[in-house]
């Protein structure tokens, strides 16, 4: 039997995505044996992450303060506003280095399956930043069927805003999700994006 400190902690690190009860336990024990090392580093890097992490008010990124890095950048086109699902895609694409405007993060996906509704996603937050100083609105949503039933919404809902929408080509493969393209898809995908409708 193990203690329930062990338990505890390997409950809790099992709920993480892609990291199972079995997995979990590993990690648990791998990081017993270095307590002095590997574990101090972990918990440092944790209470820097609680401590110091704030969602930015503007985009919804995870950065140091809000407004984040990206929306003070100056160098940034505030004209051109990219929709994201996820602060994962954010990043995904901001890794690519190719999209050079603002982000939004959606918090999501619209789904019937899970029950999203669009007041569960800033989609008003959007509406209100493409109704001034934007230009244009880039929608990249993942390509699966939430994601596209999403980009379709909010595409309609900005009919009443005075900018030009366009999403990522077609060039990402079905089902794919942007976090886990390589940056010479997403880069294609950016480039040759087109007008929605
Ligand atoms: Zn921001």
């Amino acid at each position: 039997m193990a203690s329930q400190e062990i338990e505890t902690l390997t409950g809790a690190l099992s709920r993480l995505p892609g990291l199972g009860p079995r997995s979990a336990r590993r990690a648990v024990l791998w990081l017993i044996k270095r307590r002095d090392t590997a574990l101090v580093q972990l918990l440092d890097a944790l209470g820097a992450v609680q401590g110091a992490l704030i969602e930015c008010d503007v985009c919804g990124n995870i950065d140091t303060t809000t407004p984040c890095g990206i929306c003070t950048d100056p160098r940034r086109d505030a004209r051109q506003l990219c929709v994201v699902e996820e602060v994962a895609d954010l990043w995904a694409l901001d890794r690519a280095r190719l999209f050079t405007g603002k982000y939004h993060v959606l918090g999501g996906r619209l789904s019937a399956l899970d029950g999203v509704r669009p007041e569960d996603l800033t989609i008003e937050a959007l509406l209100t930043r493409a109704s001034s100083g934007t230009d244009e609105v880039v929608l990249a949503m993942n390509a699966t069927l939430e994601g596209q039933t999403t980009a379709h919404y909010i595409a309609e809902r900005l009919e009443a805003c005075p900018v030009r929408v366009t999403q990522l080509a077609h060039g990402l493969p079905v089902g794919g999700e942007l976090d886990y393209l390589d940056e010479g898809t997403l880069a294609q995908a950016i480039r040759a994006r087109r007008p929605v409708g």
